[in-house]
Parts: C-alpha cells; structure tokens; sequence
C-alpha cells in the first residue's frame, strides 16, 4: 500500500477546483492539498450547463441551490430542448425526470407504445411534467413529497463557470487547500518506477506530493506529457472535433432548459444566465470550414456578441488509464466527449466520488487504481453510446455530414442496446449508467425509433379505461402546469444574483 498524506492538484478550471473543495471538504486534515493554476494560461471558459447530479455535489460541500444560482448567475434547467435534429423542423424535450405512472408494476412506456400505435395517446412528452414546465418555460423547486409519481421532476443549473470556480475556490481555501498561481514548466518522475517526484514551477519552486491530480485541461501536462499515458480517439463516431463559443447580451427572459440546434456539420448551444447568454457551435472540421461555422454562430444568435468568437478544438475519447502510477486524470486532462448531453461536469463529479471512496484509508494500491479506471471506462463508454445515439437516429437528408451520421457503425454496446428495445420495448439499464430509462426513451422517441412491441401485460387492461387514465395524467399535468411561476419571475424572486436583486 502506498500512503497518501500530500496531494497536489494541477489546474484551476472547473476540474481543479473541483476536486480541490470536494476532496479537502473530505479528507480534512489527513490529506494536505495544494492547488497549482496558471493565471497566464487561464481556464477554457465554457462549460455552463449541467446535469442534476451537480446539485448534490454542491449539497455535500454545505451549499444550497439557493447560494449557488445567486452566485453564479445561474438559471434552472429542466432539460434539453432538440430543434431539427430527427428532421429539420423537429422538436422535442429530453427532460431530467420521468414519463406518466407505471401501472400493475409496468413501467408506463409500455401502455404509451401500445395506445400510441391506436392513435389513443399524445406524444410522450404530453406524460412527464418536467417537459411541460420547459416547454412552457416555468419553474419551481420540486415538491418534497410529490403528490404522486406524476408530480416527479428533477433539474440542473446553468451557470457561470468562471463564477462557480470562484466560489469553490474560497470554499477550498477556506478549508485550507493551498494555491499558487505559476506555470509548471518540467515533471520530474522517480528513475525506479516512473512516479512522479515533483513539478517545478516558472516562479523556481518545486513541490513534492504523493499524489498528483491532473486537471490541466486539454493540456495533460502530468498523465500525457509527462506519463505518456495515451489516449483512445473516438472519433469515427462523434465526427464533431471543433467549437465557436461566444457570449451575447440577454434579450428575453431565460428559458427553463438548454437549446440545441442542428446544423449542417454539427450543432449549435444557447444557455441562458441571469446576466447573458452562452452560445456555441459545435461541428466537424471534415465537414465544414472554420469561417463558415462562425458565420452560422454569429446569424444564430439573439442578442449583441459581447466579444470575439474563441475558437476550441478537441478531440473525442479518453485517456487510456484515468489512474497511472501515482496520477489521476480528471476534466478534459481525463478525456472529452462532446458538450451535447452537458456530461463532462458531471464526470468530473463522478471521478472526484471513486477517489473519495477508493481512497478511503488515505493509501492506495495497483487493485484500489485498476478499479478506478474499470469503472471509469465503463462510465464513459456509457456515456459515449448515449450522445452517438442522437446522431446515429437522425433523419436529416439536407447535408452529407447527417447522411454519413445515419450510415456510420456504432459500438457493439450501443447496437445490442437499440436491438433489445426495438425487439422487446425495454430499455436495458447497465451499472454506471449517467442516463436512465426516460433519458433513453426521450431520445428514442424524438427521433422515432420505437418498437412494434410492447410488454404482454398492458392487454390485460381494458382500453377504454386505459385512455381515460392517460388523460387524467394530461389534465393533471396541465394544472400543475398553470400553477407554477414563469422560470424568470421565480428566478427573480428566490435566487436573483447580488447585484442584479
Ligand atoms: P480547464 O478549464 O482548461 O482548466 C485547466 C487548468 O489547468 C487551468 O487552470 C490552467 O491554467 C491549468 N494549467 C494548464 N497547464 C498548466 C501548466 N503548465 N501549469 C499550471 N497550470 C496549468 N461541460 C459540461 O459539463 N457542460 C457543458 O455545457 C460543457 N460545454 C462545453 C463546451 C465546449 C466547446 C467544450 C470544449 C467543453 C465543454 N464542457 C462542458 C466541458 C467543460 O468545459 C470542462 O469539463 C470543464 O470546464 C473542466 O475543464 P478543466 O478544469 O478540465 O480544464
């Protein structure tokens, strides 16, 4: 067993700091931590929209909702919403939260399937209140003891990352995480086994720890410039590999979900804020030029551009071994999928709870890292089926880039997955799954992939009945609808940021 007493974490972006708040908040005094960030280098500045998992990372830290909109500027998201992407003119909500009610203990999807094939039921979307709250652009906290299953929604943040990082950052320090604000410009690895020893710093000092954490973005400065760890590319699969980012001025009240687009070699983001809007446009450089793909950004958006578009590039995949030697990847040092589905925060969350219970006795060995990394791969392959299923499904015929979507072979993994439902109406739910059964179905359904099938005990429930009670869940949802606040005025009443209160 190797014991582990320092900690130095490398970068100060979304990743670093992190992991610096969550694992000093965790180790106390058994661990001590230091931070190294690089001012001059500065932090990619993107990353604003989440999943709902962020909230309880915030919530083990001592923060509360409340604290972290103000805070950040941010808005509530109850989802995503797709334009264009099954068709052009398409449109559909994949919500965090669940569809109608499961009767006689099967799940509701299965009646939906069988009534929507008799021309009986609305679009799923009619059945989940999350969808309908979006769609109407509304907002409320969900209710602690829901009503009944249809009253269940779940939701996420957007917000300003550089502001969320800010306030991390003084809970770290507040607890006694250490920073210094220098370049490393060498890593120096121990000549009997490669670990590493130490980095020096552009300021002349070199620091020592037990453990590295390498969030220094696309950089990898510890687990690939120095380790040489490797990285699996995906990119016969997620074809997108640049991005235009800009922010604009707010022009209306913010949405309650993010917005994506299609466009002719990718897709493009808009994330509302209290204080303006985040905007992007995500494509593939074998499909598309650069000059092109700014100019769609810059037609697309609403609002002033409140400074010049940055361009990003990536490439899709992961490194080989999240955990090598005594280094462990985390944010875009540990891989990158694409923003589509807002997972990267939340495998950065993810990967900060294994070192926490992985490294429970502060000491760690080959099986407590080979774990680390099984399960992380897992997660991410998880996650990378989930986004290549959005392109795979598409029905767009207005641009090679979607004809080469629909046509291009998809992991093994993704294939058994979309052949089980369509065969049997189920969706299969794997361990280390981000996504769950609606988030499937949601994206299943928006692009029309739905099975002839359904599961035999729906015919034991009599028709008539069954179209009764989908339209009582529909006027159950209406109400509940009409009863809750515009996301803007509840945004200005319980959580307008300092200065804009
Ligand atoms: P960075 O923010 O790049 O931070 C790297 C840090 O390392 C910096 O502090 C830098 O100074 C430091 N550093 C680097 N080299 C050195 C050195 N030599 N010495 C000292 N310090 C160094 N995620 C989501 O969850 N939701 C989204 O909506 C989303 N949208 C995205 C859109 C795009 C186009 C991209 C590319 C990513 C998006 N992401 C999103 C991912 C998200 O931005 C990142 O996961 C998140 O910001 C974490 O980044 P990071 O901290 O790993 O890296």
């Amino acid at each position: 067993m190797r014991a582990v007493k320092s900690m130095i974490i490398v970068g100060g972006g979304t990743a670093g700091w992190m992991a610096a708040a969550s694992l000093k908040h965790h180790f106390k005094e058994r661990i001590d931590i230091t931070l190294i960030e690089s001012s001059e280098i500065g932090t990619i500045g993107v990353g604003e929209a989440t999943i709902p998992a962020i909230r309880h990372f915030y919530y083990n830290l001592g923060l509360s909702d409340v604290d972290v909109i103000r805070a950040t500027r941010g808005t509530c998201k109850l989802g995503i919403q797709f334009h264009d992407w099954h068709k052009p003119g398409s449109r559909f909500v994949h919500p965090f939260g669940v569809y109608g009610q499961s009767l006689k203990g099967t799940e509701f999807h299965h009646y939906w399937l069988k009534m929507r094939r008799k021309n009986m039921a609305a679009e799923l979307g009619d059945y989940s209140l999350g969808v309908m709250l979006a769609k109407n652009s509304k907002f409320t906290f969900p209710a602690k003891n829901p009503p009944s299953s249809l009253s269940v929604f779940d939701w996420a943040l957007h917000f300003d990352a550089a502001l969320f990082a800010k306030m991390l950052r003084k809970h770290a320090e507040n607890n006694g995480v250490k920073r210094i604000d220098a370049k490393i410009i060498n890593v120096k690895r121990r000549d009997n086994d490669g670990y590493i020893e130490s980095v020096q710093l552009d300021s002349g000092l070199t620091c020592e720890a037990d453990l590295f954490i390498d969030c220094s973005g696309f950089n990898a400065i510890l687990s690939e410039q120095a380790l040489q760890t490797g990285y699996e590319d995906w990119s016969q699969w997620l074809l997108c590999d640049r991005a235009y980012a800009v922010q604009s001025k707010s022009v209306a009240p913010p949405n309650s979900f993010t917005d994506v687009t299609a466009r002719p070699a990718g897709w493009q983001w808009k994330i509302p804020l209290q204080h303006r809007v985040g905007n992007g446009h995500v494509f593939s450089s074998q499909f598309m030029r650069d000059e092109i793909a700014r100019e769609i950004l810059l037609n697309n958006i609403t609002g002033e551009p409140l400074h010049e578009p940055r361009k990003i590039m990536f490439k899709p995949g992961r490194r080989k071994l999240a955990w090598n030697k005594n280094c462990i990847a985390l944010g875009l040092a540990g891989g990158f999928l694409e923003p589509l589905e807002s997972t990267s925060i939340a495998l950065i969350q993810t990967g900060i709870e294994r070192i926490r219970s992985l490294l429970a006795a502060c000491q760690y060995n080959d099986t407590i890292a080979r774990e680390f990394n099984e399960t992380t791969v897992l997660e991410y392959e998880r996650v990378r089926d989930f986004v290549v299923l959005h392109y795979k499904l598409n029905g767009r015929d207005d641009s090679e880039f979607w004809r080469y979507c629909r046509a291009m072979s998809i992991p093994d993994s993704l294939q058994h997955k979309m052949e089980l439902f369509k065969s049997t109406g189920h969706v299969v739910n794997y361990r280390w799954e981000m996504f769950h059964v609606p988030s499937w179905l949601a994206i299943f359904e928006g692009f029309d992939y739905l099975p002839d099938v359904y599961d035999a005990q729906v015919d034991q429930l009599d028709e008539t009945m069954l179209a009764q009670n989908l339209e009582r869940m529909r006027e159950s949802l209406r109400m509940a609808v009409a009863d809750t606040p515009d996301h803007a005025d509840f945004i200005a009443q319980y959580c307008a940021a300092e200065e804009m209160a």
